[in-house]
């Protein structure tokens, strides 16, 4: 559906998904039930589209660094992108991507601060 053409850092994470209200419960404790999470932002998005949970397909964690530990398990440990870096993609068809610019605000691998992110979007025909 897209195509990487650009990628500037080149640590991506596809194998732990997204943090939802529930995981993060497990994780993070229950004080954190009520604070966004990806999954519900993505929620939010698609409905706005006449879709639910059941239409969103596994996500992409662009810069996060979630390598397998000797242990087998998935670890989130600190990024390793820098300012400014970014990946571009090409859309091969209609596509609707949404994004949740992560509210994890209990995972030190932000430094606990989590940073802005910009999306561009352009018709290549028309560029
Ligand atoms: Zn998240």
């Amino acid at each position: 559906m897209l195509r990487v053409i650009a990628d500037t850092c080149g640590q991506h994470d596809t194998s732990a998904g997204a943090c939802s209200c529930e995981a993060n419960i497990v994780r993070f404790g229950q004080q954190t039930k009520y604070l966004h999470a990806c999954r519900e932002n993505f929620v939010i998005e698609v409905s706005k589209y006449g879709m639910s949970k059941r239409d969103i397909v596994p996500n992409i964690n662009f810069f996060m660094n979630v390598p397998v530990m000797p242990s087998g398990e998935l670890a989130i440990v600190d990024g390793i992108s820098r300012p400014g870096d970014y990946v571009e993609m090409a859309a091969e068809m209609d596509v609707l991507c949404v994004i949740s610019n992560c509210p994890q605000i209990n995972n030190p691998c932000n430094g606990f601060n989590p940073t802005p992110v910009q999306v561009l979007i352009w018709d290549a025909e028309k560029a």
